[in-house]
């Protein structure tokens, strides 16, 4: 019988656009006879959508009508979006039943799930505790890893935790900021210095990230961060080549080799990132064997500092000046597509992207059996 794969794809966070190319790769590269493809495709208003026209698309593999055509299963707004998820209700024709805990349900529950969303409700511990109540495997990591991973602030409290060397950084919330912002600037400016890089806590994609040189920019920086999230963090800029690690596994995660960055911009902003395809990916990584060999174990402590399970890409800063390494993050939902770092760093050592879809969902699958 063929594993029966949910996979949950676009969402209501900015980056929907970044999911819906990643669940276009996963159907186009997964083996039907092995798997059975089926898709909830969520829209940016954050409308749930399933039913046989979607399937039928993505089964043929038709890229145009992917994101937009099946019927809304339920509409967002009331709780009631969630509720075709679970068993207990009789699920209308033709809706697909993630969990079957009550027994109830019309179809066969899915097997293991795949929530190939980015950002907010998708990469932050939401749709994951979800799947969790559903009682359904579920690729990546779990929901504390999850939630860990998507605030920069406890992120970086637990690498510290673990002895990670990382850059200097502040954080305060909107209210503290309105109350106390002249000795936050001072602080900053203190313990921090210029440049500084000011960052909503929680997002991706570099989404609401500027440099700031000056007062004045630290200012600016600090508003247009707080657009995005109600807690900012400041940190310390760093002069510095950037690489990055993929990781995957459970209790015993392995490590890729390492791969640079070479941006195209003055940083690795929203632009560079999707934009104008002019950054580089340079993989292995043109460092030392000392170096990578550091670079792989530090990821592999980052992963179980924040309790990683399935997969995470560990990003790092390579000081110019000496060399020094520095981790940046944690992203435990990175970008998937064929041609993405993450699969990437995978296909170099030796893993191309089908065996590594297989290897997510039988991690997914193991890990539930391992919590039973
Ligand atoms: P992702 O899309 O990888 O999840 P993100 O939105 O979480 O990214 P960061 O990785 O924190 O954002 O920052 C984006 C980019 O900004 C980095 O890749 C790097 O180019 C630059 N940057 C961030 N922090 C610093 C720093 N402290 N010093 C120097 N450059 C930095
Ligand atoms: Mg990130
Ligand atoms: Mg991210
Ligand atoms: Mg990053």
């Amino acid at each position: 019988r063929k594993i029966k794969v949910g996979l949950i794809y676009g969402g209501k966070s900015g980056e929907h656009d970044v999911s819906l190319s990643t669940a276009m790769a996963v159907t186009k590269e997964i083996d039907f006879n092995k798997y059975e493809v089926i898709p909830f495709y969520i829209t940016k208003q954050g409308e749930w959508r399933s039913g046989a026209a979607l399937k039928a698309a993505v089964q043929s593999k038709e890229q145009l009508t992917f994101g937009g055509e099946g019927r809304a299963v339920q509409r967002s707004g009331s709780s009631n979006a969630l509720l075709p998820l679970f068993g207990g209700l009789q699920p209308a024709e033709d809706t697909a039943v993630i969990s079957s805990t009550s027994g109830a349900a019309a179809e066969p529950a899915l097997d293991v799930v795949f929530p190939l969303l980015h950002g907010t409700f998708g990469e932050d511990g939401t749709v994951q505790g979800l799947l969790e109540i559903a009682n359904v495997p579920y690729v990546g990591a779990g929901v504390l890893a999850s939630a860990v991973g998507m605030d920069k602030v406890m992120m970086k409290k637990v690498f510290a935790q673990a002895g990670l060397p990382q850059v200097v950084f502040r954080h305060f919330t909107r209210t503290q900021w309105a109350k106390d912002r002249d000795e936050h600037v001072m602080e900053i400016e203190v313990s921090v210095g210029y440049p500084c890089f000011v960052k909503p806590a929680n997002l991706g994609s570099s989404v609401g990230i500027s440099k700031a040189r000056n007062r004045d920019e630290l200012l600016a920086a600090v508003d247009e961060a707080f657009q995005y999230d109600r807690k900012v963090i400041v940190e310390e800029g760093v002069d510095a080549r950037e690489v990055e690690v993929a990781v995957l596994g459970n209790d015993e995660p392995e490590a890729s080799v390492v791969g640079e960055i070479v941006s195209s911009n003055e940083f690795y902003d929203y632009k560079a990132k999707y934009l104008d395809g002019k950054s580089v990916m340079v993989i292995p990584a043109e460092i030392s064997p000392e170096q990578s060999d550091a670079i792989r174990e530090m990821a592999i402590r980052a992963y179980e500092a924040v309790d990683g399970s399935g997969l995470s890409r560990v990003d790092f800063f390579l000081t110019r000046e000496d060399g020094k390494v520095l981790i940046n993050e944690i992203n435990t939902m990175p970008g998937f597509t064929p041609f993405s770092m993450y699969p990437l760093l995978w296909r170099e050592t030796g893993k191309p992207y089908g065996q590594l879809l297989d290897d997510l969902i039988r991690l997914a699958i193991e890990r539930h059996a391992d919590k039973q």
